[in-house]
């Protein structure tokens, strides 16, 4: 089927050539055709040019988008979005004056998530999952990765890899998935943390890896979790069974993650809010990309990814949301992509190719989405009347969405 879509008010994100990302003064620059014209054949871009010189097409459906936007959707490369139950109880408690870290000191925290992900039922799991997917689809979310790592048993890792696998299944969006039990170490295993990690990599990951549950591996790099030793025995052996690193670093403290993760050529390093002059310099001439979660932030009031320090060390930068039900209950990329340019002093620019051709990257999807490129997949979200691009992150919170086209279809 020929969808055309007419008297685009501004087409955003045009790439002639696929490229696989952007970095440091590349991200300044936001290629668009004004007063434009796009036409989807089933389910991928198949042309697209200025409305002056629109050639004669015979289209199934025309759609007049006359005073409205259209831009790759957003490709959201960090989230953990299958869990069960929420945590407004300690959204409260911290509002009382409680730090997060003091939260998961009370048993709080990721393992209060642990603890209802292995009571509740694999379908009810799966059912409260679909319901968020649904939802940051409609947010503009067209390509999402989701994480593992409120199980922290072998049951409960698996239990939530296969949930993603289903959503995988039943979901016309790309989701990667990634293994992530080295999140939390679990209260059993307090005294004894490295048996924990014997677990995971001993235990768990080889089904992960038989079963084909994971892409990628995920750790929680952190001060109380796990350590830079353990993250390279943990990627190490998730080298052997193919699963490319993506982990948390950075968040809190800086211990050497970054470079841990540079190390086993991880395609992404995310959090990044406490960045020393060398973390930045380790990751120049490398392929792997920073991830920067701004939601998480805020809703933590921790510091936000030095965004600029990074890009003007010449660096690519990726947006993403971290959604999750401990420190970012939010899947919203467009608050994201707010956050970015009021808090990290980001351009509207630098935003949109963060939250499009570099989340692409950080889930090796950049050939095929984050751009509108003829060939690639037709994912892109038709805006509201709205004045020019730069309206989207100013005027945050506003839904500025008309309507989202996944694989060529409404969501
Ligand atoms: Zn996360």
């Amino acid at each position: 089927m020929k969808q055309l879509f007419t008297n685009i008010k501004e087409l955003l994100q045009v790439r002639e050539n696929t490229v696989d990302k952007l970095s440091g003064t590349e991200m300044k620059e936001l290629p668009t055709i004004k007063n434009a014209w796009l036409l989807i054949e089933d389910d991928k871009i198949a042309d697209y040019g200025e409305m002056k010189s629109i050639p004669k097409i015979n289209a199934d459906k025309t759609i007049d988008a006359e005073g409205k936007i259209i831009l790759p959707s957003w490709c959201d490369s960090h989230t953990h979005i299958v869990y069960a139950g929420n945590r407004e109880l300690e959204f409260a408690d911290r509002i009382n004056g409680l730090s997060y870290e003091e939260i998961a000191n009370r048993g709080g925290g990721i393992l209060n998530s642990a603890k209802t992900l292995q009571e509740t039922p694999e379908e009810e799991v799966y059912k409260q999952s679909a319901k968020r997917l649904e939802e940051v689809m409609k947010l503009g979310t067209g390509a999402v990765e989701i994480k593992s790592g409120y199980g922290l048993t072998e049951e409960g890792e698996l239990k939530m890899l296969r949930v993603i696998k289903k959503l995988q299944q039943n979901y016309n969006i790309p989701i990667k998935a990634t293994f992530l039990g080295a999140h939390a170490i679990p209260k059993e295993y307090k005294e004894k943390p490295d048996a924990y990690m014997d677990l995971v990599i001993e235990k768990i990951l080889p089904k992960v890896a038989e079963e084909n549950l994971a892409e990628y591996i995920d750790i929680f790099c952190e001060k109380g979790y796990f350590s830079v030793a353990d993250t390279h025995k943990l990627l190490s052996a998730a080298k052997k069974f193919g699963l490319k690193p993506k982990i948390h670093v950075n968040q809190f403290n800086a211990i050497g993650g970054i470079q841990a993760g540079i190390e086993h050529n991880a395609l992404s390093v995310d959090h990044l809010e406490v960045m020393r002059p060398e973390d930045i310099e380790s990751l120049k001439d490398t392929t792997t990309m920073p991830v920067a979660l701004p939601s998480c932030s805020l809703f933590l009031s921790i510091p936000y990814t030095p965004a600029r320090e990074i890009l003007e060390a010449g660096l690519p930068l990726a947006l993403a949301t971290d959604f999750n039900p401990g420190s970012t209950p939010s899947g919203n990329m467009n608050l994201v992509v707010s956050l970015a340019c009021i808090k990290m002093k980001m351009t509207p620019e630098e935003a949109i190719n963060a939250a499009t051709i570099n989340g692409a990257y950080a889930m090796e999807l950049s050939e095929t989405h984050g751009s509108i490129t003829r060939g690639k997949q037709a994912n892109f979200i038709l805006t509201k009347e709205i004045p020019s691009y730069t309206f989207l992150p100013y005027a945050f919170g506003t839904n500025s969405i008309e309507s989202v086209f996944i694989n060529g279809k409404t969501v």
